[in-house]
């Protein structure tokens, strides 16, 4: 097999991994050394469905022997194998970085016979990238869950950013789709990481020969949809990772049905894309707005409403909490203002030492007035005031009502369901209603549903 086509199937089998954005680090260019990090990261780019990918995104190998259900590259899927030899992936990172079409590499690999050994041939790859072609560009590793400790460090010695994947919300699930990998082996590369991660900072700190290990950080992925857990369970467990873990992000991936299993969902089963992205929001709130798990979800509301993002769920939810007064309000207050983001925040409160700030200097800030306006008093305003239905309108998320054009040929363009729209609407189209039609009863029945609950 000749790499051109090794590296079509490695690729390939690498594009179902979303861990791979590469924010964290900050290493400009050495002298005798190629590539470079700047802050804002490498060149991503954006697949179809919408993922975030980095350009050269592999895996070393797609011969797994473990078998897990949900995956396309389970021992007992019939599909194409392939399988790098360390030199061979190192030439082929530098070459295309020479010729400019990546900035960095997302090694992943399945299982080759044991951890260990896909260990150690991920780590040749990567030091000869490192020490032989001084190759100083962004790289993320996958850490395979099992392998040893010593593999371990030396991979993130080598590493930017390392991820080991939590794979799936539950150990029940993890046991009962895949069954060959275990929960403490997922957590004890993440524990370690942890640990020499904050090691490795502070011995930087004193010593001038010491070695940064993972100085990107860590992340994690669980796929969303494919087990029985709720959003309260996955949000909880996200907020006990960064906890934990110290990670820097957590992935949420839809799953995307493609192998047939009685222990999953059909294939026919659309990508719960609405749902991974109220998970990303939810995410957002707990690493940025101070948001804990507990205040987002309830044993008696498990699930975030399609229909609102979880912050203007949670403002509905605690209408003693407002109005905030913008003039006067903490950080924390504000944050919790729907339309008021962390941008905004911060904005308001460098203005406000000039002037006391109206709805016009909100504006110009760039608070989401449509939204924040029933929540916040300021210079004088007391608050719109608006009838549930008018302020359920504000808040639906246009997201869950998405309809975008199709076009079918030159002058044939067909109204169509986003494919994060909301589940309903994909259903009464499916059933035969006109999209726009189906996204104006949808959007009534919203609103009838969320001013019920106010
Ligand atoms: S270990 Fe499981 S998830 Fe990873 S490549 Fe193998 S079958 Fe797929």
């Amino acid at each position: 097999m000749d790499l051109a086509e090794k590296l079509e199937i490695l690729a390939d089998s690498a594009k179902y991994d979303v861990a791979c954005t590469s924010s964290g680090v900050d290493r400009p260019g050495q002298h005798g050394k190629i590539g470079s990090c700047a802050a804002p990261g490498i060149c991503h780019a954006f697949t179809p469905d919408g993922r975030c990918v980095s350009l050269l995104k592999v895996l070393y190998s797609n011969s797994c022997s473990y078998d897990c259900s949900y995956c396309v590259n389970r021992r007992s899927n019939d599909i194409r194998r392939a399988t790098f030899i360390p030199r061979e992936l190192a030439e082929l990172t530098i070459g295309f970085y020479r010729r400019n079409y990546i900035e960095g590499l997302f090694l992943s690999s399945a299982v080759m016979g044991n951890p260990d050994l896909t260990m150690e041939r991920m780590i040749e790859a990567l030091r000869i990238l490192r020490e032989e072609y001084r190759f100083h560009g962004y790289i993320h590793a996958k850490a395979i869950p099992g392998a040893d400790p010593l593999l371990v460090r030396r991979l993130g010695l080598l590493a930017d950013r390392m991820s080991v994947n939590i794979e799936l919300p539950s150990e029940v699930s993890l046991q009962r789709l895949a069954p060959d990998k275990k929960k403490a082996a997922v957590l004890a590369p993440m524990r370690q990481i942890a640990d020499e991660s904050r090691q490795s900072r502070r011995e930087m700190q004193v010593y001038r020969g010491a070695k940064p290990f993972a100085p990107a950080g860590q992340s994690t992925q669980m796929i969303i949809g494919a087990s029985p857990e709720t959003d309260r369970h996955i949000i909880g467990l996200t907020e006990a990772l960064y906890k934990k873990y110290s990670l820097k992000r957590v992935f949420y991936s839809a799953y995307l049905p493609v192998v047939e299993d009685s222990r999953l969902p059909a294939l026919t089963t659309r990508p719960p894309l609405l749902r991974e992205h109220r998970l990303y929001q939810a995410d957002w709130l707990l690493r940025y707005y101070h948001f804990s798990a507990s205040e987002l979800l309830s044993e008696e509301e498990p699930n975030f409403n399609p229909y609102l993002d979880p912050k203007c769920c949670w403002a509905l939810r605690n209408p003693a909490c407002f109005p905030v007064e913008v003039n006067t309000a903490s950080k924390e207050e504000l944050l919790r203002v729907p339309g008021i983001g962390p941008k905004s925040a911060q904005r308001i409160i460098k203005a406000r030492r000039m002037q006391h700030l109206g709805l016009a200097e909100l504006k110009r800030i760039g608070v989401v007035l449509k939204r924040a306006q029933y929540f916040i008093t300021c210079n004088g305003y007391l608050g719109a005031h608006g009838t549930r239905a008018e302020i359920a309108n504000a808040l639906l998320d246009p997201k869950a009502f998405g309809v975008g054009v199709q076009q079918l040929s030159l002058d044939d363009c067909m109204p169509k369901a986003l494919p994060d729209a909301a589940p309903e609407l994909h259903q009464l189209t499916a059933e035969g209603m006109d999209v726009l039609q189906a996204a104006a009863l949808l959007r009534q029945e919203a609103v009838t549903c969320i001013t019920r609950q106010m």
